[in-house]
C-alpha cells in the first residue's frame, strides 16, 4: 500500500506542558493549532481549513446510522493464509498484528441499520486494517451483504477508504473484485439503489470495482481517488500529471464522481438520496401510482435525479 500513503496527513500532539499532553494538536493541512475536543466535536475536520481527518469504520458508522442501529452482520468468517505469503514479514503475522491493534477481525463492517428511519444495509471499510485492503473475506462479506440487500429489498450504502486490493492473496483478492461487482450487478437489476461514498483514500482495486458503480457516487473533500499512484501513472504514460489529477474536486469536473459532500451533510445527503431512489427510481422502473416525491412525472426522474446531485454540490 506504500504507493497511496503520499499524502496522509498524521495529527501531531505538541506537548506544552512537561507532564504531557495539552489536547493541541497542530493540523497537518493548515498548520493551525487546534484543539483535540474541538476536533473531535467537529467530526474530525479541521476548524480552521474544514480538511477532512480520516474516521475510523466505527466513527463513520456513527456519523452515518441512526444511534444504536447498526447491526453486524456476517461476523464469522476469518482470514487463512492460503499462499503462506511472506514480504517483510509473513501475512499471518500481519493480520494478527491488525487485529490486534485494532480490535476487529478484519478490515470491514457490514451489517444493516437505519438512516434517518429508512432501513439500508451498511458497509464501511475501515482504512486502520491493513489500509483497508480487500482479500478474500472484505469481499466475501461484502457480497454476502448484496445479497442480504437483495433478499430483503435494502438499498445498500458503501463508504471505502482503502488502499486496494490485498496483495498478501494475490489472485484470490483480485477475484473479489468480479464477486462484488457481480453481486452489485443482480442489485441493479432489481432496481434497489447502491451509494458509493469515497474517502481519503479510496484507490487501486477498490476504485476499479464496487466503488465505481454506485448509482450515485459521493465524495468527501479533497480524497485521494485514483487506480494506480501518480508516480506509477506519470512513468506509464511519461507526461506530468495535472495539480489535482487524483482528488475529488477534479473528478468532479471530469464527471467520474456525481458530487461532493462536507461530512458535516453527509448523512443528510445520504438520506436524500436513499428516499429519492427508492421512492422514486424503483416507481420509475416498475410504475406503481401514487407513489412519486416531488411532484414529478415518472419521465422526469432522471433529471429530477442530476439535479438533486447538483443541489448537494451547491450547499457546500
Ligand atoms: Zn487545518
Amino acid at each position: 500500500m506504500g504507493l497511496f500513503s503520499r499524502h496522509k496527513p498524521k495529527i501531531k500532539v505538541q506537548s506544552t506542558k512537561k507532564d504531557g499532553y495539552s489536547g493541541w494538536v497542530k493540523c497537518t493541512h493548515c498548520n493551525e493549532m487546534i484543539h483535540a475536543n474541538e476536533l473531535e466535536q467537529n467530526l474530525h475536520c479541521c476548524p480552521k481549513c474544514n480538511y477532512h481527518y480520516r474516521l475510523s469504520g466505527a466513527q463513520r458508522i456513527e456519523l452515518i446510522a441512526d444511534r444504536g442501529t447498526f447491526k453486524e452482520l456476517f461476523t464469522e468468517y476469518r482470514s487463512t493464509d492460503p499462499l503462506h505469503f511472506v514480504d517483510t514479514e509473513p501475512y499471518a503475522d500481519r493480520l494478527k498484528n491488525a487485529q490486534k491493534k485494532t480490535g476487529r477481525d478484519e478490515a470491514i463492517y457490514v451489517g444493516t441499520c437505519a438512516i434517518d428511519g429508512k432501513e439500508t444495509a451498511l458497509a464501511v471499510l475501515d482504512f486502520s486494517f491493513m489500509g483497508g485492503s480487500m482479500g478474500s473475506v472484505v469481499g466475501e462479506k461484502l457480497t454476502l451483504l448484496i445479497e442480504h440487500a437483495l433478499a430483503h429489498e435494502l438499498p445498500l450504502v458503501i463508504v471505502s477508504a482503502s488502499g486496494g486490493a490485498r496483495m498478501q492473496e494475490s489472485a484470490l483478492s483480485l477475484m473479489q473484485m468480479a464477486k462484488t461487482s457481480a453481486a452489485l450487478a443482480k442489485l441493479g437489476e432489481k432496481g434497489l439503489p447502491y451509494l458509493s461514498v469515497l474517502t481519503n483514500p479510496t484507490t487501486g482495486g477498490i476504485t476499479a470495482s464496487f466503488a465505481s458503480l454506485g448509482d450515485v457516487i459521493i465524495a468527501e473533500p479533497d480524497a485521494l481517488i485514483g487506480f494506480a499512484g501518480s508516480r506509477v501513472v506519470e512513468q506509464t504514460i511519461r507526461q506530468k500529471l495535472p495539480p489535482g489529477a487524483q482528488r475529488s474536486e477534479f473528478l468532479l469536473e471530469k464527471g467520474m464522481i456525481d458530487c461532493i459532500v462536507i461530512r458535516h451533510q453527509l448523512k443528510q445527503k445520504i438520506s436524500q438520496f436513499l428516499e429519492f431512489l427508492t421512492d422514486n427510481e424503483r416507481a420509475y422502473r416498475e410504475p406503481v401510482s401514487g407513489n412519486v416525491l416531488y411532484g414529478q412525472s415518472l419521465e422526469k426522474l432522471p433529471q429530477k435525479l442530476k439535479e438533486l446531485m447538483a443541489l448537494a454540490n451547491h450547499s457546500n
